[in-house]
C-alpha cells in the first residue's frame, strides 16, 4: 500500500558521469514495507518523478537510488542541490516490477540506471536461492561509466551461482571479463549458451529503446512470454 514518507538526505556521491547514488534517511517510524523491484514517487513542485529503491536497510531505515542526472531536468536539478539534512517528500513504494518467486534461473537485463530496481531483487534472492542460477547483464556505454563493481563481486563470491557480464557499447580499449564489448544482445548466448535463456525467468529495465529491443530478443529466443517481466524507465 503506498503511504506518504518524509525522508532527509543522508548523502550523493557521483559514482559515474551524471550518475548519482543518493542516501535518503527516513524520518517517520511508521512501516516501510516494499517489495524488491519497486519505486518511490519523489515530489518537486507540486509533480512526481519515480524512482527505483535500490538498497534499502531497514536497520537504519535508510534507501538508496541511482539517479541519472539530466540537464535542466526537474527532479535532477533538484536532487544535484539538495543539501544534506534537507527533507524530501515521496510516495510509495509502489510498481509491478517485483521479484518472483524463483523457480528457475534467472536472467536479469538492464541498461544504464535501470539496474536499480534489479538490485534489490538480486540482493532478496542471492543469498537465499541455492539451486537456479542467476545472471546479470547490464548494458553501459564504456569502462568509465562503470560503478557498483564491489557490490557485484561481493554477491558473486557470496553465491557461485550469481554471475554478472558488463556490457560496454562503446568501449573501444582493450577489455577483460566482466566487462565485454558490445550490447547485451552481442554477448549473452556467447555467455550462457543457447539454451539457457529460453529455459528462465527473465526481468529487463532501462530506457525506452532498450527495454524494447531486449524484450524482442527475448521474445525471439523463445523466452516464456508469462516469464518475462519488465519496466521502463521513459
Ligand atoms: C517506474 C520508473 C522508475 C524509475 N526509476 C529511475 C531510477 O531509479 N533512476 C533514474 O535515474 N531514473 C528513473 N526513472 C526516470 C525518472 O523518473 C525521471 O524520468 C528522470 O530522472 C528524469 O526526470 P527529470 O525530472 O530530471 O527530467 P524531466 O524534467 O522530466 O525532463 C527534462 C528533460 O530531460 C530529458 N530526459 C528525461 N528523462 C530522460 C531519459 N530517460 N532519457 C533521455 N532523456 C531524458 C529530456 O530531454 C527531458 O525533456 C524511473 C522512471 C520510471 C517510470
Amino acid at each position: 500500500m503506498v503511504h506518504d514518507y518524509t525522508a532527509s538526505l543522508v548523502s550523493r556521491k557521483e559514482v559515474a558521469p551524471n550518475i548519482f547514488h543518493i542516501s535518503f534517511k527516513l524520518q517517520d517510524d511508521g512501516n516501510f514495507v516494499f517489495a524488491p523491484g519497486q519505486y518511490l514517487l519523489l515530489k518537486v513542485k507540486d509533480q512526481y518523478r519515480q524512482f527505483s529503491i535500490s538498497v534499502y536497510k531497514e536497520s537504519v531505515r535508510t534507501f538508496d537510488l541511482i539517479i541519472e542526472y539530466f540537464e535542466n531536468g526537474l527532479a535532477s536539478e533538484y536532487l544535484k542541490h539538495l543539501k544534506i539534512g534537507e527533507l524530501s517528500e515521496f510516495k510509495g513504494p509502489a510498481g509491478i516490477f517485483v521479484q518472483h518467486e524463483v523457480a528457475r534461473s534467472i536472467i536479469y537485463l538492464a541498461t544504464g540506471t535501470g539496474v536499480a530496481p534489479i538490485l534489490t531483487m538480486i540482493n532478496s534472492v542471492v543469498i537465499k536461492n541455492r539451486t537456479h542460477p542467476m545472471f546479470l547483464f547490464w548494458g553501459l556505454p564504456t569502462k568509465k561509466d562503470v560503478y557498483l563493481e564491489d557490490q557485484l563481486r561481493n554477491w558473486s563470491e557470496k553465491n557461485q551461482l550469481f554471475r554478472y557480464a558488463i556490457c560496454l557499447s562503446k568501449e573501444k580499449s582493450i577489455i577483460t571479463k566482466p566487462l565485454y564489448k558490445g550490447h547485451i544482445q552481442d554477448n549473452i548466448k556467447d555467455i550462457i549458451g543457447n539454451t539457457m535463456l529460453s529455459n528462465c525467468d527473465v526481468y529487463i529495465c532501462g530506457g525506452k529503446d532498450a527495454v524494447v529491443g531486449l524484450k524482442e530478443y527475448a521474445l525471439d529466443n523463445r523466452v516464456d512470454a508469462q516469464r518475462l517481466y519488465f519496466e521502463r524507465f521513459n
